[in-house]
């Protein structure tokens, strides 16, 4: 089974593509081959690189994005990065797909009633779902007999109890799908499962906050497996301070800057996304690296966004541990999650008193993943890698396996 997943953002579209047997569920193989395109700069950046040893590293000289996005899919069966001897040889296309809106959770195959639904929900994330929606259409004209499927970063939190996803705002909001999603849904469900099978324990028994933190940075308060709170809601802008963006601000600045400012709509939302964040307050960077070796060259506006990240962290951790009642795991993933040793470390400082004890040895050791709390921490922390293209992939396997089974087929047979 090969399955290729294009997992689009709104300033870059990753790919990936995976060989998957009956024995490979679990742990992520390497991918057979895999792209990114970075939409900044310039022009677009094209890098692939090919299980095989193939790479590309180029700028494209075609500007539209659709073309560019069919140069990508062909450096799959052509060039020195070709993997597979013709288009025909994939069998599923997944999708990774930002926001469902209230009516798609579960991955589902895609059909032109699915599609007009996404695009429905497309008021709910507009810059994804434009990219989303392009490389549907795009992968219906190349691959007309490839099933899709769609598979919702929103989907996992679709357990949050009504007093979690509803907003203290008028009563009609949540009927009228202003209400709390919650995101990066596919990694926090990856992550927990990984880290029941990590401790070899029953992921149904345990209590676990994640902490994703990348270039949006987002929790979640795991109860048996299932999602019952999170730190982003209605858009990913909401909750821990991130990258580029905001996170949770008073609502009344917004009503104040349009009242005396003559900022609009597309101007608030450019500066709470894009100019915000570890961004503004350093004034460096959106990275945590520069803001880490920024620190040790005495810059104190480094130093500030630093400390009102972990500030914002812990904070959040302590909030989702509450909800939970307790809590059994604290697991760190994606960029900053994975790499940083000292904001993990400066986090766990501050929740000594529920019982969280990191091992400053492991912590600063670690690599990709395994477990960094010391043994007398009543809590478990573990590192865990983001695999989400390979959660995606599994997710959309499941359900064309499943709809296959239906029809008395399977592609294992
Ligand atoms: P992601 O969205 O998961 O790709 O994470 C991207 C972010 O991870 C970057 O913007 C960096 O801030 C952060 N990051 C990556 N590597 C490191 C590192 N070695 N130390 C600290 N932060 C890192």
């Amino acid at each position: 089974m090969k399955v290729l997943v294009l997992n689009s953002g709104s300033s870059s579209q990753k790919s990936a593509l995976f060989e998957i047997d009956r024995r490979s569920c679990g742990e992520a193989p390497e991918p057979l081959w895999q792209a990114k395109i970075e939409w900044s700069g310039p022009a677009p950046e094209l890098v692939v690189n090919a299980a095989s040893g193939g790479t590309i590293r180029d700028r494209a000289n075609i500007v539209d994005r659709r073309g560019v996005i069919e140069h990508m899919l062909e450096t799959l069966w052509a060039g020195k990065t070709r993997v597979l001897g013709s288009a025909s040889e994939i069998d599923v296309v997944a999708h990774r797909v930002v926001h469902g809106g209230p009516h798609l959770t579960d991955p589902i195959e895609i059909t032109p009633a699915v599609k007009s639904t996404l695009a429905h929900a497309g008021a709910f994330a507009p810059l994804h779902s434009r990219s989303e929606l392009e490389g549907i259409e795009l992968v219906d004209r190349l691959l007309p007999r490839v099933p899709q499927v769609a598979v919702f970063d929103t989907g996992f939190h679709r357990t949050l109890p009504r007093r979690a996803a509803q907003y203290p705002g008028p009563y009609d909001w949540f009927e009228e799908g202003i209400r709390r999603y919650g995101f990066h849904g596919i990694n926090h469900q990856y992550c927990a499962q990984r880290a029941a099978r990590l401790l070899d324990l029953r992921l149904e028994s345990l209590k676990i906050v994640s902490c994703h933190l990348g270039n949006g940075c987002s929790l979640a308060a795991i109860q048996g497996g299932e999602s019952v709170d999170t730190t982003m809601g209605f858009t990913p802008l909401e909750g821990l301070m991130m990258g580029t963006r905001s996170g949770s601000i008073d609502p009344g600045i917004l009503t104040y800057l349009v009242r005396e400012t003559s900022m609009s709509g597309e101007d608030l939302d450019a500066m709470l996304n894009r100019q915000a964040g570890l961004l503004a307050i350093s004034g460096l960077s959106a990275d945590m690296r520069d803001i880490e070796s920024g620190i040790t060259k005495g810059n104190t506006r480094a130093q500030l966004a630093f400390d009102m990240f972990v500030h914002h962290l812990h904070k959040n951790i302590a909030a989702m541990a509450s909800v939970l009642g307790g809590v059994d795991v604290l697991t760190f993933t994606a960029g900053i999650g994975e790499n940083s040793a000292k904001v993990r470390s400066a986090a766990c400082a501050q929740l000594s008193f529920m019982g969280v004890k990191l091992d400053a040895d492991k912590n600063s050791r670690l690599r990709l993943e395994g477990e960094i709390s010391s043994f007398d921490s009543k809590v478990r922390i573990l590192v865990i890698r983001a695999q989400e293209d390979w959660a995606i992939a599994q997710a959309s396997l499941r359900i064309i396996e499943h709809s296959r089974r239906g029809q008395g087929k399977s592609f294992f047979t």
